[in-house]
Order: structure tokens, then C-alpha cells, then sequence
């Protein structure tokens, strides 16, 4: 079947452009799984950690914490501390995959238009952006970098949608880029967009569940998407 033309991209960030998983995410969970020890009499931390990541196949990363302090019946204040000290603004010195700025430059040479959508809290994923050296591809002055706070909303479509009409196209001429099939793949399957995976992070190895979390293609590292859009 012919394909229509592509003429934009739009990325995800974390585990997308950068590994923030083995980054961020384990250092983040160390310490949640510290906040939450010291309130459960017995406990490892260690183990409190690699119960996160466990969680973390079904559940958001919010709610494998509250999860953990429901299973120990913890106070909400020591939820809150557990969360807060996941979510820290603060964020670590981080870095991008190596084939990331070059591919991100070879895509703009080739004149497509570049869009991020990130999920998280809007400071801690803005503070990224700036850290991994990104700001030259992607501003919220110029609608190419949308923040998607999902303690308001959920689901990823509206970020995604709104990330389409900045672009003024069609969502069959746009291509989603990222790691998780429940999120932006589902979310730019069901607003008519072409979907490509990265397979890394926490969902590497994980299957389609739907036929909308089902992607198009398969990127195992980011630079193959230069075959994928001559
Ligand atoms: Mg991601």
C-alpha cells in the first residue's frame, strides 16, 4: 500500500532521546525506595527498588509508589515524601544517546519540522531539555517543545493533538517517535498518526497488548529513522 509523504516528527523524551531509565530513572526510585524504608519497619531498601521496577511493567511510576504504600498501609504524608523525593526538580548531569543531536540535525537538513511531547512535570522536563543540549530543536516559543503534565491529565492525546495542529497537518503526514506502547504510540494511533517505537527503557520488551499499541515500526536505535524518511 502506498504511503502518504511524511513532512514532520514528533519525539518523546525520555527513553526516546535519552536514556532515562538507566539515568534518572534507577537514582529515582533509590530514592523513593530510601523515603519509603525508613517508614516500614524491616524493609530493604534495595528490594523496595526492584519491587518499583516491577510495579513500573503495569503501572505508572506514581503508582507503583502508592501502590508499595498501600501493600504496607503507610500515612499519606510519607506517600507524599516518597513522591517528592522521586520528582525532585533537581536534575542529575544526564546526557543524550549518541546518535541523538546528529540525527535530529540530519532530519532538519532534510527539512522536516521537529515537535517534542514530554510527559512529567513541567519544570523537571524542561530542566532536560536544557541539560541534554536540546533547545536548539525544540522551544516553547515556537511550539516545538509541549509539556504534558500528567497529574492533570492522563492520557497523552491532547499534548499530541496540539502538537499536530502547531504543525498545521494532517496526522497521517506526521511521524510519533517513541518508547512506550501505552502512551504515545496508542495515543498517536488513535489520532490518525504514523507510529515508530524505539525499543529501549522499561517497555524494550514488552508486546502489543492492542491493536492500537501496535506501532508501525520498529527503531532499535534512533538513527535508523534516516532510512526510514530519506
Ligand atoms: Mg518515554
Amino acid at each position: 500500500m502506498a504511503r502518504r509523504r511524511i513532512d514532520a516528527v514528533i519525539f518523546d523524551l525520555d527513553d526516546t532521546l535519552f536514556d532515562c531509565t538507566g539515568q534518572l530513572t534507577e537514582p529515582a526510585r533509590r530514592r523513593a525506595a530510601e523515603t519509603l524504608a525508613a517508614a516500614i519497619p524491616d524493609s530493604d531498601v534495595s528490594a523496595l527498588q526492584r519491587l518499583q521496577a516491577e510495579l513500573a511493567d503495569q503501572l505508572s511510576s506514581a503508582d507503583s509508589i502508592r501502590e508499595i504504600a498501600r501493600r504496607h498501609e503507610l500515612r499519606a504524608d510519607v506517600v507524599e515524601s516518597a513522591l517528592a523525593a522521586y520528582n525532585r526538580d533537581h536534575v542529575e548531569a544526564i546526557a543524550p544517546f549518541q546518535d541523538t543531536r546528529s540525527t535530529l540535525d540530519e532530519l532538519a537538513a532534510r527539512h522536516y519540522r521537529l515537535c517534542l511531547v514530554t510527559t512529567g512535570r513541567p519544570e523537571r522536563q524542561r530542566r532536560k531539555v536544557d541539560l541534554l543540549g536540546l533547545r536548539g530543536h525544540f522551544s516553547e516559543e515556537s511550539g516545538s517543545l509541549i509539556l504534558h503534565d500528567d497529574r492533570k491529565v492522563p492520557e497523552k492525546d491532547e499534548a499530541l493533538h496540539r502538537a499536530a495542529r502547531c504543525f498545521n497537518l494532517s496526522p497521517c503526514r506526521i511521524l510519533s517517535v517513541g518508547d512506550k506502547l501505552n502512551s504515545e504510540i496508542a495515543a498517536s494511533k488513535r489520532l490518525g498518526m504514523r507510529t515508530a517505537r524505539l525499543c529501549f527503557g522499561r517497555q524494550k520488551n514488552q508486546r502489543p497488548r492492542t491493536p492500537e499499541e501496535r506501532p508501525d515500526h520498529e527503531l532499535n536505535r534512533l538513527r535508523d529513522l534516516l532510512e526510514l524518511l530519506p
